[in-house]
């Protein structure tokens, strides 16, 4: 075992701040990886915050961080896939129990025995995972990814939650190429889902409430833009989409949105406000339209993905801010003021 400088959060009304942690060891298939950057991710916040009480309760101290692109330092004896000096990345998931239809079907995110980055029971150290804002962290080599050599690392981080959350129920849905495909909500999540719509081949319609955010949605890939409070504008495409992404973190109408839909249209959450929303059966009826969720993604999947970003020179567009900065970036999220990212340049927990 080793202590880690990290940030983290006492209750949830309290402030991150400095703080040590305990890391184990590298066993035989662990690597140990020093972090460069984390991403925030509006999960850590609703987490911090435990505004997922009724679902997952939010143990304290918490860690957060599942956006994580590092530099392998240590590797263990039966460690194959990497050695010291390469790049990894650790989203949402540090294990599972390898064994479940889940796990064999590669989609360890539905594994009962799933272990999430942060808020999880913690096999080894017993207690609970701790997350990414943290000088280092140490997993089971089958739950670190390749990253592209290509790519800028500060934008790379958010792919392993936000990429991948996006990346899943696209390809999911099938081949989208030429389809009206629509992504509700342009933060992190959605700025990603837009950038591989995009690159997919879809006509991309952004539904924003800041129409000040068009030239950016126009510059990621966009095609068109919905400011979803103007009614007219909204009227005006009702019926028409094929697969609508919901990426929005707080409550809002989702009716509005399925009624976008063309027949046997799909609209997928990946967005998890804390309060149920209310769906209206006839606007599910109408069209036979459905509506489904997407949880990040799994290993395999998470490895295409990162893939795919370094061929298509995909990365995250990122604010990079010291961690000493991290309290009030929260602020700017519930804001929805970032373009599109913060990502953590975790050298400034060193002056920590
Ligand atoms: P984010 O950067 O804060 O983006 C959310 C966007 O939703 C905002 O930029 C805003 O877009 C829109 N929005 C916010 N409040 C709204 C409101 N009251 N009404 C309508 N629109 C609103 O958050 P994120 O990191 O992308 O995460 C989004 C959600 O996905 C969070 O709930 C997060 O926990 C969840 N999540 C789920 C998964 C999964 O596996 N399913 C993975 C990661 C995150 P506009 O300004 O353009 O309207
Ligand atoms: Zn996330």
């Amino acid at each position: 075992m080793y202590t880690a400088k990290a940030y983290s959060a006492a209750s949830a009304t309290s402030p991150l701040a400095a703080d040590s942690i305990p890391r184990r060891a590298p066993t035989d298939r662990d690597v140990q990886i020093e972090i460069l950057f984390c991403g925030i991710c509006h999960s850590d916040l609703h987490s911090v915050r435990d505004e997922w009480h009724s679902v997952m309760p939010t143990i304290y101290p918490i860690v957060p961080g599942h956006e994580i692109v590092g530099r392998v330092v240590k590797v263990g004896a039966a460690v194959t896939g990497f050695k010291p000096g390469d790049l990894a990345g650790v989203g949402c998931l540090v294990d599972s129990d390898h064994t479940c239809h889940h796990c064999q079907d590669g989609v360890e995110q539905f594994c009962q025995n799933a272990t999430f980055t942060y808020n999880s029971p913690d096999k080894h150290l017993g207690g609970v995972t701790y997350g990414g804002y943290s000088e280092s962290i140490v997993v089971d080599e089958s739950f670190a990814l390749h990253v592209p050599t290509n790519l800028n690392l500060a934008g790379v981080a958010p792919l392993l939650c936000a990429g991948i959350t996006t990346y899943s129920p696209i390809r999911r849905w099938g081949d989208i190429r030429g389809k009206k495909v629509g992504v509700v909500g342009l933060g992190g999540l959605g700025h990603m889902g837009v950038k591989f719509a995009h690159a997919l081949g879809a006509h991309v319609v952004v539904f924003t409430r800041t129409a000040n955010k068009k030239e950016d949605a126009l510059h990621l890939g966009a095609d068109e833009i919905i400011v979803s409070t103007n009614a007219a504008e909204m009227q005006q495409h009702a019926g028409t989409f094929d697969f609508i992404l919901d990426t929005v973190a707080a409550e809002h109408d989702l009716n509005a949105y399925i009624n976008m839909l063309g027949r046997d249209g799909n609209l997928t959450l990946v967005g998890a406000p804390e309060k149920p929303l209310p769906v209206s059966a006839f606007a599910l009826l109408f069209g036979r339209r459905s509506l489904s969720g997407s949880l990040i993604g799994g290993i395999a999947e998470t490895q295409e993905m990162l893939d795919f970003c370094g061929q298509h020179n995909i990365t995250a567009d990122v604010e990079v801010i010291p961690i000493q900065r991290v309290n009030e970036a929260y602020e700017r999220l519930l804001k929805s003021d970032v373009k599109y990212r913060f990502s953590i340049d975790m050298a400034s927990l060193k002056s920590s």
